[in-house]
């Protein structure tokens, strides 16, 4: 076999060690499940074999199943479809159950199983483990089970929603589906997911004793008298599917097709035997497998991200490692930036105006290594290991031996010009110097270099602890160099790079001036005011745009407008616009969040933040009655996703996998859709088109279909078929 060898020593008992050839972590590929259902015959048939322990010769047990392996079976699906319908359907029910019916012939068999857990184990890997008989941990707090799943708009259908219904607390047991919950060890052992913990030293010998002691093969559910931790027919259990379902409906909206067959798999699997129970959650994970939600979410959020984070788009130069970074403002971002570099063994040299001011934006750090050791996240040598690679100074020539600079000062032309001067001055000729701007164009910026193809923009978000997106800027003269090792750095913090070429508001800032404006634009018409916020969330985004507003700051808002006139004269900002963004921050002084007051109060806690009463008496409110809910929805989603187009038309972005992946991660656009690009074919260009139009006479010129739309409508073509055949997506 190629992924799995077997030793089977004088107690009959089989050491089945799974390590891939070739890959860094084992994931269950189509050849896996050929060699997993014939160890499991073997296993059975061979009467020289008393039971069976499995376990990994990688440091994790296993990632999951390979996600590219769904995406064919789901190519073969699609083409099969056009010809025999049914047989598409049956022919993917077939193959989708595999894992689940290999499973239960092992969980059913007459020999015992253990899963020798030595390391992380998530998805289908997972699920292997659900199915032995017995499950043994090694004992390391780095370890994480798991069902994500749910995070890519799929389920578990290996048997995961049925075996964790079985054997966890509904509550806790239904979250873990529903939002794909990794579990670190004491609370996998609290929840019932493994039997015991223990050092990593004596797991095979502990799983293998377990066989020795003469472990039964079979599972609590294929005994006499098993009762599930939820009796559905129990008042708890009514109320508790009543609830669930209830804030199912609250989060989700209805938009996530994935989580309500979870919901279906667990309320149905559980009155029904196992076999026919495995039966149900097979059919509900074909079906769920054929919604364009799980396809587009499957591939912006596993393949195109996966391919992101390993460096898709880094240029094939060579660059020095990244030893010592130095950044430049040690204010709300640059104290971030300090941390997560620091964080990811960097040496960082953090500088500011005068050295109060770095010193409090070290501390930063400490607060938030503090927090983590509370929640028993890090320890105290792991806090005093980070802060010792933090060097707070006003001195600029400790920058000296720096291989990147990170400028995060004012956003102010003057200011970052001096700063890159200065930072010249001090850093060697390869130092490459990038900016974290968020509104000045990075070709602007390069002129105070003298080596403007060694600048480059790096865009955080906030909190940069956080997000996890960062979006890299190339200037006009930005060279590969400076690419490669700004995507090296992203990398190296773990966070996923998206690379795209200058324009006022780069590619995400674009999207959200777009979702923020059009929030502007009901606000003036009389929207009632509580529906601008809730039905955004109805559309999918976690975060309505007043209460986004609010967080990034009003008066940030204002800045950007007075600026974007600054450039571009009087007529490129909405004079209403103008005018409701200066009545909130000059009249009545409500800038955001920060100071207590934007669109919303903020009362000390534990009160709650609502809506600032006045705001409908700015604007003669419509009656509810009046106003289109699914207008509103399709507003948020079209203004955004055209946006998206145009700078795909533009050039800002070139490479589409980045504007879904980016629009995301870096302000929650409506996952389920896969990105604003992916909505945009899920919708059908010609119906996505027709729908802009519609829109556009109703609300507004900015709806209209661009010219790459129409065109695209008139040839039947879509985003991923036209632009995706060069960046592999
Ligand atoms: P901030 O005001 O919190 O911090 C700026 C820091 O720069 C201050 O500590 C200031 O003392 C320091 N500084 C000013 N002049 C300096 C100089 N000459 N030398 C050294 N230090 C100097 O601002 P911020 O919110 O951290 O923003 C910093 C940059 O990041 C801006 O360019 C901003 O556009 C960008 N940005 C901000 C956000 C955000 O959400 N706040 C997001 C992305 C990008």
């Amino acid at each position: 076999m190629k992924n799995f060898t077997v030793e089977t020593d004088s107690d009959g008992i089989a050491l089945i060690t799974w390590d891939m050839p070739e890959k860094s972590m084992n994931v269950i590929d189509a050849t896996v499940m050929d060699e997993l259902e014939a160890l499991i015959e073997q296993v059975e048939s061979d009467d020289s074999i008393k039971g069976a322990v499995i376990t990994s010769g990688k440091k994790a047990f296993g990632a999951g199943a390979d996600l590219t392996m769904l995406q064919s079976m789901l190519g073969t699906y699609a083409e099969e479809k056009s010809k025999d319908a049914q047989k598409a359907m049956a022919m993917l029910y077939e193959a989708s159950s595999r894992l689940s019916l290999a499973l239960r012939r092992l969980e059913t068999g007459r020999k015992a199983w253990v899963a020798a857990i030595n390391g992380t184990a998530l998805g289908g890997c997972f699920e292997i483990a659900l199915a032995c008989h017995a499950r043994v941990l090694s004992d390391d707090e780095s370890i994480t089970l798991g069902l994500p799943e749910a995070k890519v708009g799929l389920l578990p259908g290996g048997g995961g929603t049925q075996r964790i219904a079985r054997l966890v607390n509904p509550q806790d047991g239904v979250q873990m589906l529903l939002q794909g919950k990794n579990q670190r060890p004491k609370k996998a052992k609290q929840l019932n997911l493994v039997h015991e913990i223990v050092p990593a030293a004596e797991l095979i010998e502990r799983s293998m004793q377990l066989i020795r002691d003469g472990l039964k093969p079979a599972a609590p559910w294929d005994q006499k008298g098993f009762k599930a931790p939820l009796n559905l027919w129990s008042p708890t259990g009514m109320q508790m599917l009543a609830a669930g379902n209830a804030i199912l409906r609250k989060e989700s909206y209805g938009n996530y097709p994935n989580a309500i067959n979870i919901m279906k798999c667990v309320y149905e699997g559980l009155q029904l035997p196992m076999d026919t129970a495995l039966k149900v959650e097979a059919r509900y994970f074909a079906h769920t497998l054929t919604t364009p939600e799980a396809r587009a979410m499957v591939r912006s959020l596993f393949i195109n991200m996966q391919e992101l984070n390993k460096g898709a788009r880094r240029p094939d130069v060579e660059t020095a490692s990244i030893k010592k970074v130095g950044v430049i403002g040690a204010g709300f971002m640059g104290a971030g930036i300090a941390y997560v570099t620091a964080k990811a063994g960097m040496e960082v040299v953090l500088i500011d105006r005068d050295q109060e001011a770095a010193e409090k934006g070290k501390s930063y750090s400490e607060g938030l290594l503090d927090k983590a050791i509370k929640h028993r996240h890090s320890t105290e040598e792991k806090k005093q290991a980070l802060l010792n690679l933090i060097t707070a100074t006003t001195d600029y020539d400790k920058l000296n031996d720096c291989d990147l600079i990170v400028e995060a000062v004012f956003e102010d032309k003057a200011i970052k010009k001096t700063v890159t001067e200065q930072t010249d001055a001090a850093t060697a000729d390869s130092c490459i110097f990038a900016s974290n701007t968020s509104t000045i164009p990075i070709s602007d910026l390069a002129k105070a270099s003298k080596n403007p193809e060694k600048f480059i923009g790096i865009h955080f978000f906030s909190p940069v602890d956080k997000m996890m997106l960062v979006e890299i800027i190339m200037g006009e003269q930005t060279g590969d160099e400076a690419l490669a090792m700004a995507v090296d750095y992203v990398m190296a913090i773990k966070k996923t790079p998206i690379v795209v070429n200058d324009s006022r508001g780069f590619y995400v800032n674009r999207c959200v001036m777009r979702y923020l404006s059009e929030a502007w634009n009901m606000l003036i018409e009389g929207v009632p005011v509580p529906m601008i916020d809730n039905v955004a969330k109805m559309a999918g985004m976690p975060v309505g745009p007043l209460t986004l507003n609010d967080a990034v700051a009003i008066d940030l808002s204002q800045k950007v407008i007075k600026q974007t006139i600054a450039d571009l004269g009087e007529g490129a900002e909405d004079p209403r616009h103008i005018a409701l963004i200066n009545t909130l921050v000059d009249d009545h002084g409500r800038l955001g969040k920060k100071v207590g007051k934007g669109f919303y109060d903020y009362p000390p806690k534990p009160a709650k933040a609502a809506l600032w009463p006045e705001l409908k008496e700015l604007y003669p409110q419509l009656s509810a009655d009046d106003v289109l809910v699914q207008d509103l929805k399709d507003r948020y989603l079209y203004t955004i996703a055209m946006e998206a187009a145009r700078t795909v038309e533009e050039g800002v972005v070139s490479d589409i996998r980045e504007a879904d992946v980016g629009a995301i991660l870096g302000f929650g656009f409506a996952p389920y859709t896969g990105g604003p690009l992916s909505f945009i074919d899920e919708t059908g260009l010609e119906n996505f088109r027709l729908r802009a139009e519609e829109l556009a006479k109703k609300y507004g010129s900015h709806f209209a279909p661009t010219p790459l739309i129409n065109e695209m409508a008139a040839n039947g073509d879509t985003f991923y078929n036209r632009f995706a055949n060069d960046q592999a997506a």
